[in-house]
């Protein structure tokens, strides 16, 4: 575990100059001693078994991680991490056998004349970050088999000061766990397809794990989407063991704050929607008597929607009286009947900001259509902006 966490992600943005490496350095050698031991006790048991593709024969370096050895190459680890370059620099002590490099300092047992060092990391982990150093980081849809790869090579390229790999990791986590409703929705849409085909319950990865990966790596930016992806489940699902369905979420592996926070932007959440329908029955209103000009803001699921609300409405009685019924039928669906996205608050504005579409055909009044749809896009980008403060979050 690393003990001083925030540095490394502050260091993440920062040109390669001396005085970050310097302070680097100070932070990997403290965690160079509890990071990492080398030993040769390890090897007098012969449960340990060669990694199947990263065992390089002209390798300098093997590297231990659970009972799995890694063949691999001091230069290209120095070449990438501040943290190895410095471990492999280290001066050597005099009890070190003189068969060793003399760059390597404290070993003490070596696998086929190579320095061995133990790693506490999972082996998975490090293959995941050792792949992605020799061959480059391949990303793939953010799924849940493509986030245990990405999860490991961030953790390992936070741990071992590999900015550059930490960086593309994050840029990728970042689309599905992303900061701006644009992204979001983009990610819903993906999230969204593969349900259509398929009866598995979740595309992405549990948002419990994104959020204790995020505290890990210290990357408060994937916490938002993460902590309201999770409050779309109703307790009864978040809580129940018994619920296999849901049991995957792995709630139980939050920290006790994030489950409080948890708690509280639920209720949050679940009074966005009814606040949201008020809205729809009073804020709409004088669009329809009044309507003129209203600017579209681009909506990236309508793109045809895009431009200005042109015209007023031609039949003023008769859409008022359809907001009213739209309105009632809102209520039912979501409040009464809590219905399929009852819990989803941006899901729900959505759906209700598409009731009366322009875009429909045959539709009656298309200027209050389009108003109903700005409407929605705007209460869509305020919910937005209020997620960070419902789950106690602090700004990224
Ligand atoms: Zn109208």
């Amino acid at each position: 575990m690393l003990s001083n966490k925030g540095d490394a992600a502050q260091d993440d943005l920062a040109p390669s100059t001396s005085s970050h490496e310097s302070t680097s350095r100070a932070v990997s050698k403290v965690k160079l001693e509890k990071s990492v031991v080398i030993c040769a006790d390890i090897l007098q048991t012969d449960d340990t078994e060669r990694h199947p593709d990263l065992w390089f024969s002209d390798g300098s370096v093997v590297l231990l991680a659970q009972k799995i050895l890694f063949r691999v190459h001091m230069s290209i680890l120095s070449r990438h991490s501040i943290f190895f370059r410095d471990m492999f620099s280290l001066p050597q002590p005099s009890t070190t056998p003189p068969s060793y490099p003399t760059t390597f300092p404290t070993c003490r047992g070596d696998f086929d004349g190579c320095p061995l060092v133990h790693l506490h990391d999972t082996a998975e982990d490090l293959a995941s970050l050792l792949n992605a150093l020799y061959d480059g980081p391949k990303f793939g849809n953010n799924d849940r088999e493509d986030f245990r790869v990405v999860s490991g090579i961030l953790r390992l390229a936070t741990k071992y000061l590999i900015d550059s790999l930490r960086n593309r990791a994050l840029e990728h986590l970042s689309i599905a766990w992303p900061s701006t409703l644009k992204a979001w929705d983009a990610r819903e849409e993906v999230a969204g397809e593969y349900y259509v085909d398929s009866d598995e319950q979740r595309f992405h990865p549990s948002p419990v794990h994104v959020i204790n990966l995020a505290r890990e790596v210290n990357v408060p930016s994937l916490l938002p989407s993460a902590f309201y992806d999770l409050s779309r489940y109703s307790f009864n699902a978040l809580l129940d063991a018994n619920n296999a369905a849901t049991a995957a979420l792995d709630v139980s592996a939050l920290s006790l704050a994030d489950t409080q926070k948890l708690a509280l932007g639920k209720e949050f959440a679940q009074l966005a929607v009814p606040s949201l329908i008020r809205s729809m029955a009073t804020e709409t209103q004088p669009y329809l008597a009044h309507m003129q000009s209203y600017p579209l803001p681009a909506q990236p699921r309508h793109p045809q929607g895009r431009g200005q609300v042109r015209g007023s409405c031609t039949s003023a009685a008769a859409c008022r009286r359809d907001v009213s019924e739209l309105v009632d039928l809102a209520t039912q669906h979501y409040l009464f009947d809590h219905e399929r996205g009852a819990c989803d608050p941006l899901y729900v504005a959505e759906e209700l900001g598409l009731l009366k579409s322009a875009e429909m055909e045959g539709a009656d009044c298309k200027a209050c259509g389009r108003a109903l749809e700005v409407w929605a896009a705007r209460e869509r980008e305020r919910l937005w902006r209020a997620i960070p403060g419902w789950f106690r979050l602090e700004t990224p």
